[in-house]
């Protein structure tokens, strides 16, 4: 029992929590790691204009200082260079961890690194999280499902991954990602969440990440045939990043831990995105074929009924609405490359 007493570890009471009613809730200090990428860069936007102090920990790997430079002079914001295989030591009451780049053609440019960022990156993030007691969110991913065999994915499903492939560094770091993620909450008592992300497209990606919207689109607008890998039938469901932003924070802030899908369940194939692509940008569009990758998942749709009925969260905004709002960033910074 003496040995159980002195393993429990101490936890800070974070000031944002049980609060008399009645005593203004104070600002929150949030890290975002990952912070000056696609998504991090959004999240952070939502964060600052509900009050929240923000740290961003990136090494810049993906992310760029433009997607975040409109909050430099802000007092309540931070940008740290940093890579989060090195310890870090900060003291915050949150911790969205985002840090790892997702784009096949990133995580594969060097998977050493990006198994490190997934397993050292969030060792050492939970290791933050139990030291100050904040309380810790992890970005897991659809690609934990692999090339699944059950259609739509539940949350209940284990998957279907190669751990030898070329995408294993991804898809086999985020789910020990999620392994260390859980032994933290059980062993240390860390208070944690686990959202599996599905593709997610809008503002702020990088134009040439090779993702598929990305690419798509990017093409389009060059006057470019649009690269359908494969034979283009298999399928993806899109979300757009407000949507997906929007669920974070409210997983963040609910009693779940998860873990709980987070995408449209909007289904496509590459094909029919082209078309959608197509419509969009430029009637005269058109498509060339190209071999797939390896281990290219056949279909991919989220159940997202868990989310719904937990958190009360879906997605609002269809392709249709959200192509578009993206289609207005590439433009503009297509024209400044120019
Ligand atoms: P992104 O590549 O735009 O952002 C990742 C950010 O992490 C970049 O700013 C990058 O510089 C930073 N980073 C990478 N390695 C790092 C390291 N070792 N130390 C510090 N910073 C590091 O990608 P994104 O689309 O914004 O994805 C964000 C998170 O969401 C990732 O964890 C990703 O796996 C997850 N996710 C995204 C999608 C999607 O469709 N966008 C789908 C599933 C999961
Ligand atoms: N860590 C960190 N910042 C902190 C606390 C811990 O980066 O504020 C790192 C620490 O260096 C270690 C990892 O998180 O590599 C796991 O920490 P933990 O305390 O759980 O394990 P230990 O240090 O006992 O191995
Ligand atoms: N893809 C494509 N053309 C491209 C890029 C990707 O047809 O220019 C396909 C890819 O083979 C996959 C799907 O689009 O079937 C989604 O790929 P992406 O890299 O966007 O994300 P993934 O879901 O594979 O992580």
């Amino acid at each position: 029992a003496a040995a159980a007493v002195s393993r429990k570890i101490p936890r800070a009471v974070s000031g944002a929590r049980r609060l008399p009613v009645g005593v203004r809730k104070p600002s929150l200090r949030v890290v975002v790691t990952g912070g000056a990428g696609f998504v991090g860069s959004h999240l952070v936007d939502k964060l600052l204009a509900r009050g929240d102090s923000v740290i961003v920990v990136d090494n810049f790997f993906t992310g760029r200082k433009d997607n975040v430079a409109h909050h430099l002079g802000n007092p309540r914001f931070e940008l740290i260079r940093h890579d989060v295989v090195e310890p870090v030591l900060l003291e915050v009451d949150q911790i969205y961890h985002l840090a790892c780049p997702a784009s096949p053609v990133h995580y594969k440019f060097n998977p050493i690194k990006t198994i490190k960022t997934n397993v050292m990156g969030t060792l050492n993030m939970l290791g933050l999280a139990k030291r100050v007691g904040a309380r810790f969110l992890l970005t897991s991913t659809s690609e934990v499902y692999g090339d699944p065999l059950e259609h739509p994915q539940k949350e209940t499903y284990w998957g279907h991954v190669n751990p030898i492939g070329v995408r294993s560094c991804y898809d086999e770091g985020k789910r020990t990602a999620e392994t260390l993620t859980m032994d933290y909450h059980r062993g240390a008592g860390v208070e944690v969440r686990i959202a599996r992300i599905f593709n997610t497209y809008g503002p702020r990606m990088c134009l040439d990440d090779g993702r598929v919207v990305s690419n798509f689109v990017a093409q389009a607008l060059r006057k470019q045939p649009m690269t359908v890998y494969g034979d283009g039938k298999q399928t993806r469901s899109f979300q757009y990043v407000s949507d997906l932003v929007d669920g974070l924070v409210t997983l963040m802030e609910s009693d779940h831990i998860g873990p709980f899908n987070l995408g449209n369940p909007g289904e496509f194939t590459m094909l029919e995105l082209a078309e959608v692509v197509k419509e969009t940008i430029d009637p005269g569009a058109s498509v060339e074929f190209k071999p797939n990758t390896a281990d290219d998942p056949h279909m991919r749709k989220p159940d997202i009924s868990k989310a719904k009925a937990l958190l009360n969260w879906e997605p609002k905004i269809s392709l249709k609405q959200g192509l578009p709002r993206m289609v207005s960033d590439f433009q503009k910074r297509i024209m400044d490359e120019m």
